[in-house]
């Protein structure tokens, strides 16, 4: 399917013909997420309709996750059309309750990001309909009420007929006086940047939303795409105050671990994010065996979403940078290679325990929160001689996050285990740009009146890169918050309204506090079995009521 061209407009209303153009028409742009945090990436872009750039999920921590049931702050029901950046969850995990709740415009988007948003919605429903199940559970033991999901797989369903692929680098022209167009961000598989024009009653003026930006030289995918001009820039800032290793070094640590555990005749676990870092690692796996750098041993797949993302990936060829695309013209397969088996069942996936000696298990999720990860590291992490090989992001209070901070026992699916098995900490696989290649990004940027809005970070991390980027560049920069509106009077003359109902510093506080209060939970939980028996019930006690009260405070406190 194509997008419209000209004449028709995003919901079938007839065609502005400019002349009726108000004069006070002007782009007006409202920070809804991303804002002073990582997730949850939406915003609402107004000129005479209504828009939305990506519709994220909040993610991480009671309190983040909490926002997903707020109110829009917008009738979802006025929105025109929604342009999508890509499959990530904190960038379209919301869309479901979009339309739930009214939304009936197009979804714009390219394929990739098309297909690989419907298995990633399916498995977030998943996710929703399992937690409101266990928490109803819990509630109603408690004397509390039922509670219901963000959105259930039928909502899924709803939305797919709305998703409409467009081509990269077209510019489609959603009205006469609108026009967007998806570049590579080099992110992951069909991410894009997204350029948008708007013609005001004092002359065109342009945004640009970065995405999640990748960097160059990615295994897979295209370098981003170097946008030279923008009247309004909104970029993200994930790693605005950090520097990753290069992919050239993970990769000798990753065959560092894979040498160690071969020696030992024990298995190397990895734990799988579905999407990008999964078909990098096998990208790298069957190079290595290709050109005999590592030695050969089983490697299993043992993820449904991974597996399935996987065959996205075989699908959408004409993503790949030109290497990937060289390798397929010389008759190889970048994802597969003679060692490799995917498990789909879970018959499969217990069989890989049974049998010992030396295999490398891909399993999700990626912090090992939840999936089949976990049986992988209960059967492995005791056995000296195993390795755990870490290559993403791990949440606080995560499974993941308390192995790389040091712990030395956990209790998994019920079992204490001790952990015996050597930990590999690799950051060089990330998808995201990191400090310099989001300098060398902005750099391509020539409007010295350019307004930079930092988004897509902790907020020290997004602030950090804001004073950079003005120390640098010159350019008038700005950390948005969550209810900030920026609109663009006259082209180059960006101004930023900050309503009152903004939330209070001590709401952020308290956030972080209550956060702080889930990982004390969680370092309980998994270390309660060393206690003499007297003391659980105690302090069992005292955390309950130390939660309780913390979140009594955060019902008074105004929401975002
Ligand atoms: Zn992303």
């Amino acid at each position: 399917m194509d997008a419209h061209h000209g004449g028709e407009t995003a919901n079938g209303s007839p065609p502005n013909d400019g002349v009726s153009r108000r004069k006070d028409l002007y782009m007006r742009i409202t920070c809804l997420g991303a804002s002073r945090c990582v997730t949850g990436s939406c915003f609402l872009l107004e000129n005479d309709r209504k828009y939305l750039i990506d519709c994220g999920l909040f993610q991480g921590g009671r309190h983040m996750e909490a926002m997903n049931h707020h109110e829009w702050g917008f009738d979802p029901r006025e929105i025109s059309a929604l342009f999508l950046t890509h499959a990530h969850v904190d960038h379209c995990g919301r869309i479901p309750k979009l339309v739930k709740n009214g939304f009936r415009g197009r979804i714009y988007t390219t394929l990739p990001t098309a297909e690989l948003c419907r298995i990633l919605l399916f498995d977030s429903a998943h996710i929703q309909e399992m937690e409101a199940e266990w928490q109803t559970r819990k509630n109603r033991r408690e004397g509390k009420p039922d509670v219901s999901p963000l959105y259930t797989v039928d909502d899924v369903k709803a939305c797919l007929p709305l998703f409409e692929v467009v081509s990269t680098d077209e510019i489609l022209s959603i009205q006469p006086e609108f026009r967007v167009c998806f570049r590579h961000a080099g992110h992951i598989l069909g991410s894009s940047i997204l350029e948008v024009w708007c013609d005001e009653a004092q002359g065109p003026s342009k945004a640009v939303f970065s995405g999640d930006l990748g960097h160059k030289g990615q295994l897979i995918v295209r370098d981003p795409y170097a946008v030279t001009d923008a009247d309004i820039l909104f970029v993200e800032s994930t790693y605005g105050n950090r520097v990753h290793k290069s992919i050239e070094e993970s990769r000798r640590e990753l065959f560092e671990a894979i040498h160690y555990s071969y020696k030992h005749k024990e298995k190397v676990i990895v734990p799988a994010f579905a999407v990008e870092r999964t078909q990098e690692i096998l990208f790298v796996l069957s190079q290595a065996f290709r050109e005999g750098l590592i030695p050969s041993m089983p490697v299993y797949l043992d993820s449904p979403l991974a597996i399935a993302a996987t065959d996205i990936f075989r699908r959408t060829t004409e993503y790949y940078n030109d290497s990937t695309l060289a390798l397929i013209a010389d008759g190889l397969d970048p994802f597969d290679f003679p060692q490799l088996t995917f498990t789909r069942s879970s018959e499969e996936s217990i069989a890989i325990n049974r049998n010992s000696g030396p295999a490398i298990v891909i399993a999700g999720n990626g912090m090992c929160t939840a999936g089949r990860i976990k049986h992988h590291l209960k059967h492995n992490l005791w056995r000296p001689g195993s390795s755990l090989v870490i290559v993403g992001f791990q949440g606080e209070g995560s499974l993941g996050r308390r192995i790389i901070e040091g712990a030395k026992l956990l209790t998994i699916l019920g079992e204490r285990v001790v952990v015996r098995a050597k930990v590999f900490t690799i950051g060089g696989f990330s998808a995201h740009a990191d400090q310099t290649d989001l300098l060398e990004w902005l750099a391509h940027f020539t409007n010295q009146l350019m307004q930079v809005h930092v988004i897509h970070g902790e907020r020290s991390a997004s602030e950090d890169f804001a004073l950079l980027v003005r120390q640098r560049f010159g350019f008038p920069t700005d950390v948005p918050a969550i209810g900030d509106i920026i609109s663009l009077a006259a082209p180059g003359r960006a101004r930023v309204e900050r309503p009152e109902a903004a939330e209070p510093e001590w709401n952020q506080r308290l956030a972080r506090i209550i956060d702080k209060a889930a990982e004390i939970r969680s370092l309980w939980e998994s270390n309660r079995g060393l206690f003499p028996a007297q003391i659980p019930s105690e302090l069992e006690r005292d955390l309950l009521r130390a939660e309780e009260r913390l979140d009594a405070l955060l019902k008074r406190a105004p929401s975002a």
